[in-house]
């Protein structure tokens, strides 16, 4: 190896190369590319190939790696507010023989228009090929039912209203969006015998720019336009993402199958906007308990002032919604595009993906803002190559389909190349939405903390109030744990590849970003959510430099210490969990202080590690004269012990049993949280055994727990 001696480039100069080469109007042009038309998972090929292609422009080797996924298409779809013609037509006598609502007489009462409303100032809302509104793997169904109000369908309100004895076993649910991931809604709704969902998106969600605020409705405004409606999946994903035919491992074709229905729903469902919304939830005014009576978590929504006054129901018996869903559900091929940069070091690897699919033929910010992001690094690492660079890591990138429904095509990659990635992953950065507003938001690995900041006070903030104001002295610093919903839940939570994941989203005061709706269009990020694209290169630069100060510090850019602070404070968070139905006394204080202790041990050897890393790299940016080849040799060699340590670090809090009843999930530190998807839970399998209260689950867990901080304590001696 030829450490570390540099080829063509300084760090320096890369770094100027990478702060230089990203431009407003490239990226403007990479999005207009991508949000021109459908790109949906498995009907993208030709975006793909495109892809590869510019990759190889930029200079870069790309192929496509191609995977054969179970997914949905839809079909067809109605929502309809019944109500049965004249209650007297039918007898009581008639309704006892058993008479099913088929046979009824009902008049519509209101046919949802189930679509989004064509705008002259929003071409791509118009295209003839558009893509309606449906649920990724939503279940086919027709289904008549009375239908209940469950607020944001979370696990506590279903716990709310089974609480408060709100008849729920056949009924419909109508929720809010927001809060929580989608398809743990429709889990819990099934689960409680509900047979269909609607979910639909309250301005409540919008912040301060609403209509009832006197904002101007998109396009004229920035607030939502009433007909936006947002797509989604529904799949279960805290039990396991990925297609759900292969869970664990790559569905290559000719590969066997399993039921998916573990991880994906079995009651239909459908997203709707607040307009359709409004006449059925003004339908259950006078029905049941009022939300704002009943809870306080349950303050109705953003829509009192159009006269809905939230309340629950059950609508009554001559009141109920048709709900149909259609999808055709195939085994069909979808494409990643995967670039490499080949390092002096080839097996230590920085992975940086985005995905490419959208739900809507726009997606200008949901995910080609991080699409345009990342051919601008792409482009920006080309141009350093066309000065001689030669990285020292190996730097790989990746264009991922299938996100959306379920981060197909990052999983299967990453359970397809598990054994490369097991020895060789330093890290994996993501960006999804890289842009939609102006505040910088970063979850991560605790290892990677230092190299964020260090990364973010490198980049100049667009919104400098102050001149020279980096993007870190405009953030609040706070960094999230690891959660789901994008990409990097496999290589975190599956692999224990030490993850980040990148974005500037939008305050309460920014314009409505129109989430999974046809007004994530390039018009709208043109007009509204970046009009000046400086946020599309400001994401660039702060996730191409961060890729560089992985790939090019000699010694990793990982800081084992803020690992063993990140684990203190989740055991703190452990001793006051409250949620649902635990109890406290399983979990008790000798276990809590044997779990302390491990911690503690962890905390002293990474400060005796990270220290000794820091010296090992003082004596490296000295120098060493070439005749000193004996100390050169030595500092090769313990380089190489350092950074292999940091490399397996994160490895080391996997456990190959998984969580109990999600065992995907590997690892002991960080999983989605099992009722919330996008919030991460931390300690999940401890966790929940308390929630279960179950004391022997939590004295399982606290060891595996233990037997793997003790396992990084010892890598680090
Ligand atoms: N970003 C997608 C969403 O939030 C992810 C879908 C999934 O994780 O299943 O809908
Ligand atoms: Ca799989
Ligand atoms: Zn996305
Ligand atoms: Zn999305």
């Amino acid at each position: 190896s030829s450490w570390p001696q540099r080829s063509g480039l300084s760090y320096e100069d890369l770094q100027k190369v990478l702060i230089d080469t990203p431009k407003e109007e490239k990226a403007r042009e990479w999005s207009q590319y991508y949000t021109a038309g459908p790109h949906l998972a498995g009907k993208n090929l030709s975006q793909a190939v495109w892809t590869r292609e510019k990759w190889q422009e930029f200079g870069v080797e790309a192929s496509i790696v191609d995977y054969d996924v179970y997914i949905n298409y839809p079909v067809g779809h109605r929502l309809a507010l019944l109500e049965e013609e004249s209650k007297s037509k039918t007898t009581h006598a008639k309704q006892k023989q058993g008479l099913d609502m088929e046979k009824s007489k009902y008049k519509v009462k209101y046919e949802c228009s189930m679509d989004e409303d064509v705008l002259d100032d929003d071409p791509t809302s118009g295209l003839d090929d558009r893509i309606p509104t449906f649920h990724g793997y939503s279940a086919s169904g027709n289904v008549t039912a009375q239908y209940v109000y469950v607020n944001r369908g979370t696990y506590q309100d279903f716990e709310d209203l089974v609480k408060a004895n709100v008849s729920l076993k056949g009924k419909i649910a109508i929720a809010k969006y927001g809060f929580i991931f989608r398809g743990l809604k429709v889990k819990r709704a099934q689960e409680l015998g509900m047979v269909g969902m609607v979910i639909y998106s309250d301005p409540q969600e919008d912040g301060q720019i609403t209509e009832e605020n006197g904002h101007e409705p998109y396009p004229a405004g920035p607030a939502r336009n009433p007909s936006s409606v947002q797509r989604g999946s529904t799949q279960f994903l805290s039990i396991a993402p990925g297609d759900p035919t292969t869970p664990g491992y790559p569905s290559k074709p000719g590969c066997p199958r399993e039921d998916p229905h573990n991880s994906t729903p079995s009651i239909p469902s459908v997203p709707i906007s607040y307009m359709d919304a409004l006449p059925l939830l003004k339908a259950l005014n006078g029905h049941g308990p009022k939300a704002s009576d009943f809870n306080k978590y349950w303050q109705g929504g953003g829509l009192g002032y159009k006269g809905v006054e939230y309340n629950i129901g059950p609508s009554p018996s001559d009141l109920v919604l048709n709900l149909v869903n259609e999808q055709e559900y195939i085994t069909t091929p979808l494409w990643n595009v995967i670039g490499i940069i080949n390092g002096t070091i080839q097996d230590e690897v920085i992975v940086l993906g985005n995905h490419r699919d959208a739900w809507i033929a726009g997606g200008a910010g949901d995910p080609n803002s991080g699409s345009a992001a990342l051919n601008e690094v792409i482009r920006s690492f080309g141009e350093a190559l066309k000065k001689g660079y030669k990285p020292l890591r190996t730097i790989v990138f990746a264009s991922w389909d299938g996100e959306e429904y379920g981060l197909i095509g990052s999983t299967e990659w990453v359970e397809e190349y598990l054994p490369w990635l097991s020895k060789t992953a330093v890290a994996y950065l993501n960006m999804d939405v890289g842009t939609r507003g102006p505040n910088f938001l970063a979850a991560a690995s605790p290892l990677l903390n230092k190299a964020l900041y260090e990364a973010t006070s490198l980049v100049q903030s667009p919104n400098q109030t102050v001149k020279g104001q980096t993007v870190r002295d405009l953030w609040d610093g706070k960094i999230k744990t690891m959660g789901s919903g994008s990409d990097f839940t496999a290589f975190q939570d599956f692999a224990g590849i030490p993850s980040v994941d990148l974005s500037f989203s939008g305050g309460p005061e920014s314009p409505v970003y129109h989430y999974h709706s046809n007004y994530d269009s390039f018009a709208w990020m043109d007009k509204f959510g970046d009009a000046g694209w400086h946020y599309h290169v400001t994401i660039t630069r702060v996730c191409a430099l961060f890729a560089a100060c992985l790939v090019e510090t000699p010694i990793v850019a990982f800081n084992a210490t803020d690992y063993a602070i990140g684990l203190d404070s989740y055991l703190h968070s452990v001793k006051n969990v409250t949620t649902i139905s635990s109890d406290p006394s399983v979990l008790d204080a000798p276990l809590i202080e044997s779990l302390a202790s491990a911690i503690a041990r962890l905390y002293n050897a990474s400060i005796a590690f990270d220290a000794r890393a820091t010296e090992l790299a003082t004596a490296i940016n000295g120098g060493v004269p070439w005749w000193k080849w004996w100390r050169k040799a030595q500092l090769y060699y313990q380089v190489r012990q350092v950074n292999d340590a940091y490399k397996y670090l994160e490895r080391r809090f996997l456990h190959s049993e998984g969580l109990d009843g999600r065992s995907w999930f590997k690892h002991v530190v960080f999983a989605p949280g099992i009722w919330t998807g996008y919030a991460g839970a931390t300690f999940p399998g401890l966790v929940e055994a308390v929630d279960r209260g179950d004391r022997k689950g939590v004295e399982r867990w606290s060891n595996i727990i233990k037997e793997n901080i003790d396992a990084a304590t010892d890598s680090l001696k």
